[in-house]
């Protein structure tokens, strides 16, 4: 029995994205905090098909003792796909940024995605057929001003991932890594970012994606063979090799 985790399914692309893989008859372990919406999900699934396995755990990621044991946890099954979505925003000027939700979204975007994707890559390496994504952004690859600290923390997720698809495609690994790079994507993201209690993307955003539509390019990525699936500025999906510039020291 082979399954996906999924983190940061209780909402947006991570949920849309659980619905996405639950449709291709895919087994689901989701990662949230919030076990009511994790719940709801799985109901919703169960009802879509039966067969479907789904195995809810509640998990802040912005406690890194947490996304050790997460991982230990899941030990016992055997992950054929693992989705680091899971992520947070903080939109100020670095003058007026919140450091405490700065640092907790440095914990979540950059420390528990590096821990989680470090402890998966050194037991699926060699498994055929496995595949690690993690959520980066646009802004992992155009800076944000208003946005820096967010958008700075995107690209590490998207140098590391790049990185890591390197060291795995020269060492011959069977697990393959790759950057998912959303634009904006009507989630619940902007109204925690702002700090607000709702936010209309029709009214304020010229252009932005649904969170089904960002599944739908997710799933496209998980069937190429490319590193990088990135939204570009006329809001097209592009599959592409790797953008950041490698230098080899193996
Ligand atoms: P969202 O609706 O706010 O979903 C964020 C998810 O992350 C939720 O399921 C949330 O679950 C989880 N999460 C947040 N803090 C967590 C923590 N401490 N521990 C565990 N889980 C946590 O936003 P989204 O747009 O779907 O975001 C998904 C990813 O897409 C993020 O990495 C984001 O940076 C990226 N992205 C979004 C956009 C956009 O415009 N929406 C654009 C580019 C990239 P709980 O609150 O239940 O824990």
């Amino acid at each position: 029995m082979k399954y996906t985790v999924i983190t940061g399914a209780s909402s947006g692309i991570g949920y849309e994205t659980a619905l996405a893989f639950a449709a291709r008859g895919k087994n689901l372990i989701l990662v949230a905090r919030r076990l009511d919406k994790l719940e709801e999900l799985k109901s919703t699934i169960q009802e879509m098909d039966p067969n479907v396995k789904v195995i809810v755990r509640t998990s802040d990621l912005s406690v890194t003792d947490q996304a050790y044991t997460l991982y230990s946890e899941l030990k016992e099954y055997q992950i054929e796909t693992w989705i680091n979505n899971a992520g947070l925003g903080e939109a100020a000027f670095v003058a007026d940024q919140n450091l405490d939700k700065v640092q907790t979204m440095l914990r979540v975007n950059i420390e528990s995605l590096t821990i989680l994707s470090t402890l998966y890559v050194r037991d699926y390496a060699e498994v055929e057929g496995t595949q690690l994504i993690n959520v980066s952004s646009a802004l992992g690859y155009a800076i944000a001003v208003g946005s820096v600290s967010y958008s700075a923390s995107k690209y590490y997720v998207s140098a590391f991932t790049e990185g890591l698809a390197k060291e795995l495609e020269l060492k011959g690994a069977k697990l393959k890594a790759k950057v998912l790079a959303p634009a904006i994507t009507e989630t619940e993201f902007v109204k925690k970012s702002l700090g607000a209690e709702e936010f209309d993307y029709k009214a304020n955003m010229p252009k932005y994606h649904t969170a089904n539509e960002m599944a739908g390019f997710m799933v496209k990525l998980y069937d190429s063979n490319e590193v990088v699936g990135i939204v570009d500025q006329n809001y097209e999906f592009n599959l592409r090799g790797q953008i950041y510039p490698v230098i080899s020291e193996l």
